[in-house]
């Protein structure tokens, strides 16, 4: 069966600094779909902001970022085992680091971790371990991690959900004429320079971080669709129907060019 890693943001996941439960069920319930077709990674974002649902820190202070995510690690997993239980659906929880993609050893030993759980049909489920990693151990985005764990994981796409349908010309939120891509195979090196310009307080990511995400997949001869995870209509009709609707699809030119 394919491997797929979804990844999913604080924008999507979070409202008013809390979970937002509805749309987290709707992942759920896609996920709980999905499995007909797929092995899925999860790659989830929200521990910070679940956090503040407990105490009130300031997130952009190194220590207040880490308690809050310490607070919110467990609010957010209990919040996922609710609604996968409805599916009778286990999970696991992986939380890593930079670090663990450096050495063969560390890679080789959460790979094989995460196959066990995919062989036993639970959901891993993974986040940055930004509780007790120095700042150099960390990405500091779950976009770049989840591109990370694809191709250690030997999953065939990265489907990352976002507050917008994918990618365009310009910030779609600054410009009504904005134009969105549908298919892209190459990024420029200069839109990987841009500042980084999340939508939603909780965000540590922005466009630029999906796009390097994006790049690194593609040098791997991986793809990634960046869509809308609001709404997940088109998440499901290209997962499930291989339907390219809205979404930006992000596919090597040869598709089979070896993977390191
Ligand atoms: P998430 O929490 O899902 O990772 P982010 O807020 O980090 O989301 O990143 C998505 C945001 O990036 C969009 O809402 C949009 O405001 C911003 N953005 C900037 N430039 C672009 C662009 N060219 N195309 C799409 N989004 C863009």
């Amino acid at each position: 069966m394919k491997r797929i890693v979804i990844k999913v943001g604080s924008a999507v996941l979070t409202e008013k600094n809390r979970i937002a439960k509805e749309r987290m069920l709707n992942l759920v319930t896609l996920i709980a779909n999905l499995r007909q077709k797929y092995k899925v990674i999860l790659v989830t974002s929200g521990a910070v902001a679940a956090g503040y649902s407990a105490l009130k820190l300031d997130k952009r202070k190194l220590i207040g970022k880490r308690a809050l995510a310490a607070a919110g690690q467990p609010i957010l997993m209990t919040s996922y085992k609710k609604k996968f239980d409805i599916y009778e659906i286990d999970t696991a929880q992986i939380l890593l680091t930079e670090d663990d993609f450096d050495s063969r050893k560390r890679t080789k030993m959460f790979q094989e971790i995460i196959d066990a759980h995919l062989n036993n049909d639970i959901i891993p489920i993974v986040n940055e371990n930004d509780i007790s990693s120095t700042p150099e151990q960390l990405f500091g985005d779950n976009d770049q991690l989840s591109a990370n764990v694809t191709v250690a994981t030997r999953a065939e796409l990265l489907m990352i959900l976002s507050d917008i349908d994918g990618y365009y010309d310009k910030n779609p939120h600054e410009h009504d004429d904005a134009k969105i891509f549908k298919t892209i195979n190459e990024i420029p090196p200069e839109a990987l320079l841009d500042d980084s310009t999340p939508n939603d307080p909780f965000a540590t990511g922005g466009i630029v971080t999906k796009l390097k995400a994006a790049d690194f997949l593609l040098k791997k001869g991986k793809s990634m669709l960046l869509c809308n995870g609001f709404d997940l209509t088109s998440a499901e009709s290209f997962l499930l129907h291989d339907n390219h609707q809205l979404g930006t699809l992000f596919e090597p030119l040869n598709k089979n060019k070896k993977a390191d």
